[in-house]
């Protein structure tokens, strides 16, 4: 086994506490934090000593520390750190408030830099500092300018803590060369572990660009063992079958006059591709795209449907309980849905309750099974499953998808998507999925308008929700949770709650959000879809969550948090039957960038140009941050700024694979790739 594979607790330094961190963030392994990548460089290239810093502007400084005084504020008494520092010609002075552990780290004689604001002079006649944003007790003087790596905090673990574990790793562990040396060769990369240490380690003069090799070896890195997972997987399920001998019905008509609805001409476009496609020899593998709101479900419970008239199983798969147990709760009140045998599969069941389905769906007594991640345990086993339907595939990595379609013998594969990924992007990750697009909305064009709200209109903002609410009418204030189990977040969340009910004494308020048990989440959701609920404070969960018809507004707090897709269906919860108002809080301070995607949204309301934004935006050369592109998230690569090294990765993977070349490195790939669709994920 690689060295790295080994647990982050064997780096020295991470004791039992920072390993529960770690671990809860999914850092299980050393080399999950070696790719942990920095989001940006902090450049510190000119350090002033104190007599050369000049006085009302901002920098660092540099001395030497001659005394440490502890003193107090006269109102309140908070203490107050003077740290007293020179340059052998020049005294200056250093003033904190409120942070007496520094006299712990300023000691007499040690070289410090200080980042903040000269003030000149005080009374003791010093230039001094008041309160820097940043200080650093250096140990040796090559250290006094450089390129700082700022890493995500890991929950309590400052940038700074997380840069010192990296810097353990690479005096203790062999960092082993995992491309195989004839590609390393053939395209001139540096090696795996130089090009980490570029990136963690980097030179003042070469700050991580897309320019140098090291970048480009790892963003081919990525590509590639992505692509060998790909073409892994992909081997798995190829299969040829025997044509299917398929009865046929006229499924659409059947649809329509059950549900007392007409479908779109691009539903039945779609359901006529994937009937073709269950005749075909070679099992089915389609993408189904279609902004939220087109109606993708309809398209999947209809061919369903004809698969179960057929006598087959079908196993319908959605990201989250609530998702899954809305598309339930609708398939029960669905007249066409009346004769078929269906059933809710969950983490969150009882022991008892699974063993129960787990039988029924063994002796085929189930036909449609809707649930999570449960319908690929290894517990569960299908008489017939024929048809597999992925909701939000985005939520879904491959390994997970073939774990499912694993179930069954050759099975037709639906996924579905509201991320508007470019076709030739998808032909090149994924370049056997066929696509049906759904260009309509089932109630016409939406029209959803969308607001950027100030400070000042916040006011106005509510009383107007109020009387919304008062009419009858539904919707969502979001908060920015982006890591659920951050608990600073949480408490946010419910003090908004608090302030909302109290706002609005005679409306009712709910709040919904990951934390809350299976149980608890599903009656909230309950109430709301039944009008009981007003308004619903709760997290970006209801990204692909819920989905209500009544709800006609939504307001987005730190909209600035979200990427364009992200935000784009958030907006898609509301306005299902028509109008709709989504409305963009603009906090003091947010960013030009930010200030332009809330721009886009307002001005845009359809997905796929919003998506084309989206690239343009993206375009840039700054490698780090994550990129998401449908299922995949990606650390340094992106693949259509990458599109290059993305097909060469994708070539030589799947060479690699074809002839048969499979070194030990790889074959260790594989057996984790093996471990990965056993996983438990239950939410
Ligand atoms: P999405 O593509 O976002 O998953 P859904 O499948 O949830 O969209 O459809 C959105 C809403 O429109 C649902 O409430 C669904 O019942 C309704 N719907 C879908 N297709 C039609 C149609 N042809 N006629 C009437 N209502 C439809
Ligand atoms: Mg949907």
């Amino acid at each position: 086994m690689e060295e790295i594979l080994k647990g982050v607790e064997e780096i020295k330094g991470v004791g039992p506490r920072i390993k529960k961190i770690l671990n809860r963030k999914g850092f299980f392994t050393v080399k999950d934090l070696l790719y942990y990548y920095p989001i940006k460089y902090e450049i510190r290239d000119r350090v002033f000593p104190v007599s050369e810093f000049i006085p009302g502007k901002s920098g660092w400084v540099k001395g030497i520390v001659s005394k440490v005084k502890l003193g107090f504020t006269r109102y309140r008494r908070m203490a107050i750190v003077y740290v007293y520092f020179h340059d052998g010609k020049k005294y200056g002075k250093a003033v904190f408030f409120n942070q007496r552990f520094l006299l712990r780290v300023f000691k007499k004689g040690v070289k410090v830099l200080f980042y903040g604001e000269s003030k000149f002079p005080d009374e003791e006649n010093l230039i001094f500092v008041m309160n820097p944003s940043k200080y650093e007790v250096l140990k040796n003087e090559q250290d006094e300018e450089k390129a700082i790596p700022v890493y995500g905090r890991i929950e309590s673990l400052s940038s700074k803590k997380i840069h010192r574990i990296i810097a353990e790793i690479f005096k203790s562990f062999d960092i082993k060369e995992n491309i195989p040396e004839f590609l390393i060769k053939k395209y001139i990369f540096p090696s795996r572990k130089l090009s980490l240490k570029a990136i963690h380690f980097p030179e003042l003069k070469k700050i991580p660009s897309l320019r140098m090799p090291e970048v480009k070896r790892l963003i081919f890195e990525e590509f590639f063992f992505f692509q060998l997972s790909l073409t892994y997987f992909r081997k798995k399920l190829e299969n040829k079958r025997k044509k299917r001998n398929l009865k046929f019905y006229d499924i659409v008509k059947y649809f329509e006059s059950r549900e007392g609805i007409k479908l779109t001409n691009s539903q039945k476009k779609a359901i006529s591709e994937i009937l073709k496609d269950f005749q075909d020899i070679f099992p089915m593998k389609r993408l189904l795209q279609g902004d939220v709101g087109s109606g993708k479900t309809f398209v999947a419970l209809a061919t369903s449907l004809f698969m179960i008239k057929n006598g087959y199983q079908v196993a319908f798969m959605a990201p989250t309980e609530i998702l899954a147990s809305q598309h339930f709760s609708r398939i029960k009140r669905m007249k066409s849905f009346k004769n078929v045998k269906s059933a809710l599969l969950m983490g969150s069941l009882t022991p008892k309750q699974k063993k129960d389905l787990y039988e029924k769906i063994e002796r085929g007594e189930v036909k449609f099974i809707v649930g999570t991640h449960a319908l690929f345990q290894k517990k569960v086993k299908y008489k017939n499953l024929a048809y597999v339907i992925i909701d939000e595939q985005h939520r879904f990595g491959v390994a997970q998808r073939t774990a499912i379609s694993l179930k069954g013998k050759n099975v037709d594969l639906l996924v579905m998507t509201a991320t508007p990924i470019p076709r030739s992007l998808y032909l090149t990750l994924y370049s056997d999925l066929k696509v049906s697009v759904l260009k309509e909305f089932p109630f016409g064009e939406k029209r959803i308008k969308t607001y950027i709200v100030n400070e000042r209109e916040r006011e106005k903002m509510f009383d107007w929700i109020r009387e919304q609410a008062k009419s009858g009418k539904q919707g969502f204030i979001v908060y920015p949770l982006i890591e659920e189990s951050e608990v600073m977040d949480l408490k946010a969340l419910e003090t908004a709650y608090k302030d909302l009910k109290e706002r609005y004494p005679e409306l009712k308020i709910g709040i919904l959000h990951g934390k809350m048990k299976a149980k608890e989440k599903e009656e909230i959701r309950k109430k709301f879809e039944e009008g009981e609920i007003s308004i619903l404070i709760t997290t970006s969960i209801i990204e692909v969550g819920i989905d209500v018809q009544g709800a006609n507004f939504i307001v987005i707090e730190h909209p600035e948090r979200y990427g364009l897709s992200q935000l784009h269906q958030m907006r898609g919860r509301v306005g299902r039957k028509g109008e709709g108002f989504c409305f963009l809080i603009k906090n003091r301070g947010v960013g030009q960038d930010a200030l332009k995607r809330m721009e886009i949204i307002k001005n845009i309301n359809d997905g796929f140009r919003i998506s084309e934004e989206d690239l343009k935006i993206r375009g840039s050369g700054n490698p780090l941050g994550k990129q998401q592109w449908g299922d995949v998230v990606f650390k340094i690569a992106d693949p259509v700024r990458d599109i290059e090294l993305l097909e060469i990765a994708r070539d030589e993977a799947f060479n690699i694979i074809e002839k048969g070349k499979i070194s030990d490195k790889i074959k260790e790939y594989f057996e984790y790739l093996e471990k990965l669709s056993e996983e438990v994920d239950f939410n």
